[in-house]
């Protein structure tokens, strides 16, 4: 539910070794260090990825209807294309800097799947889930002891085998400056990442093999009935407990009272009520250059985030428009649409995962010195699997996401009509500044789109922007009356 899709793909194995555990911790894994991420990785873990997520992107060019706010310097095209952005253009190096990051990452983002793969498997035939289970069983009887001891000690074996990629991710992105962040502090976040991750598994493991060994055969049906409250509880808690762990969050009527009202009026043009302590500002400049904003929570906890990058370097007109953006998101459930999109994925995997369990458990499950899908040691076997078929899903959880962030742009450029002069040409040129500072790539092919875009097109977007114009054809807008 960010504004614009974050870049650096995660690392796959980490998403297994995070949280995905039976994809119950999925939404933990985006909310870790970078929450500028995109969840490059499975479908479910990427459908609960954006709940917890935002990312943005950048500065501020001047359209002419206001100075940026901050001292953030405009892109040099930006600036040039002014308020006449048509379409989504980079000066010549800096497309050729745009692309090169994006073949980067792609590259990354197989490489480090198919390592994930091969690291599993390995851990498989030396039979590393085994070992962690003979000592967790020797050391403690009761389930719950034995968990704090298996889960951490292969999540954490996961993780730290994980490293490379994550590394190269986090070189890439300071290489290209999308991350200031030094690697020090990267490191600290990482290793916070691993913890909550090697914690909240520890007991969903628990939890996990409960069932598993309560209902060997309907496991896949109570395992999804149990996961449900559960995702449904780390979407509520993330704001309050994960996000807090890797970024600062001030009221924005604290930070900025001056843009917390100019908020309010787009909220007030929409008849909705979004008070002014659900809108908060992130210190994202602390470790990032992107810029971006996003909406995260749920009920009690629902909110929406403005970076502080984004206040710095863009026009207040301009950040009025990402605000409809992601108010759409707010005011449209698009969280609550997430929720229910990544049950149904999930409950799809549980079911499939059951029986590759047991397929692949009857076929190797000795040679790996697995017991059966209730022994601790098939943990890994069903990572495999859900990474496998998160792999699968990934180009439906982008279709879905990519619908959501259209139907959320929609909703900004209706819900500003009117506020702001000229609303089409400041939109294309927010997303012009967007593109340019988080290096989109001009013209992603459709392979790239269907594998890699949560959102449209930066062009697309633009195009939409500047033709989407149901008021003076005398039409009802959708969303916004
Ligand atoms: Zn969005």
């Amino acid at each position: 539910m960010k504004f614009i899709q974050g870049h650096s793909p995660r690392s796959a194995l980490r998403f297994v070794a995070a949280g995905c555990a039976v994809f119950w911790l999925c939404a933990i894994v985006p909310a870790s260090p970078a929450l500028a991420r995109d969840a490059a990785g499975s479908a479910p873990v990427t459908a609960l990825s954006w709940l917890a997520q935002g990312s943005g992107s950048v500065p501020a060019g001047s359209t002419g209807s206001g100075e940026p706010r901050g001292a953030g310097g405009a892109p040099e095209n930006a600036a040039a294309n002014g308020p006449q952005t048509q379409a989504y253009s980079l000066p010549p190096e800096r497309a050729a800097q745009a692309i090169a990051y994006a073949r980067a990452r792609h590259q990354l983002y197989f490489l480090d799947l198919a390592y994930s793969v091969l690291v599993l498997l390995m851990l498989l035939r030396w039979r590393v889930a085994p070992a962690f289970r003979d000592w967790a069983e020797r050391a403690l009887r009761s389930r719950l002891g034995q968990a704090a001891i298996f889960a951490p000690a292969l999540l954490l074996t996961l993780g730290v085998l994980g490293l490379p990629g994550d590394v190269a991710s986090q070189w890439l992105a300071r290489r290209f400056a999308q991350s200031i962040q030094g690697w020090g502090s990267w490191f600290w976040d990482w290793s916070k990442g691993e913890l909550a991750g090697a914690f909240f598994g520890a007991l969903l493991v628990w939890l996990f093999y409960a069932v598993v060994r309560r209902s060997p055969r309907g496991w896949w049906f109570y395992a999804w009935l149990g996961a449900v409250p559960i995702i449904v509880l780390v979407v509520f808690v993330s704001p309050l407990v994960i996000e807090p762990m890797f970024f600062r969050f001030r009221p924005l009527a604290e930070s900025d009272p001056e843009l917390a009202a100019q908020l309010e009026r787009v909220v007030a043009r929409a008849g909705q009520n979004i008070p002014e302590n659900r809108m908060f500002e992130m210190n994202a400049s602390t470790k990032l250059n992107e810029l971006n904003a996003y909406v995260t929570g749920l009920g009690a906890s629902r909110r929406v985030v403005v970076w502080d990058t984004t206040i710095a370097r863009m026009t207040t007109p301009e950040i009025l428009f990402v605000f409809g953006h992601e108010m759409g998101h707010y005011v449209l459930g698009h969280i609550r649409d997430g929720i229910i999109f990544a049950a149904a994925m999930l409950l799809a995997a549980l079911f499939a995962g059951q029986r590759a369990l047991r397929w692949t458990l009857g076929r190797y499950g000795e040679g790996w010195g697995v017991r059966g899908a209730g022994d601790w040691a098939s943990l890994p076997v069903l990572l495999l699997l859900f990474l496998l078929f998160s792999f699968v899903f990934t180009p439906f959880d982008n279709a879905y996401s990519r619908h959501l962030e259209h139907e959320a742009d929609q909703y900004g450029l209706e819900v500003v009509h009117g506020i702001i002069p000229d609303t089409p040409a400041v939109a294309a040129q927010s997303f012009q500044i967007l593109g340019e500072v988080d290096l989109e790539e001009p013209a992603p092919s459709w392979a790239v789109k269907i594998w890699f875009y949560t959102h449209p097109s930066i062009n697309d977007r633009i195009i939409f922007a500047r033709t989407y114009d149901p008021w003076s054809g005398g039409k009802s807008p959708r969303f916004v009356k």
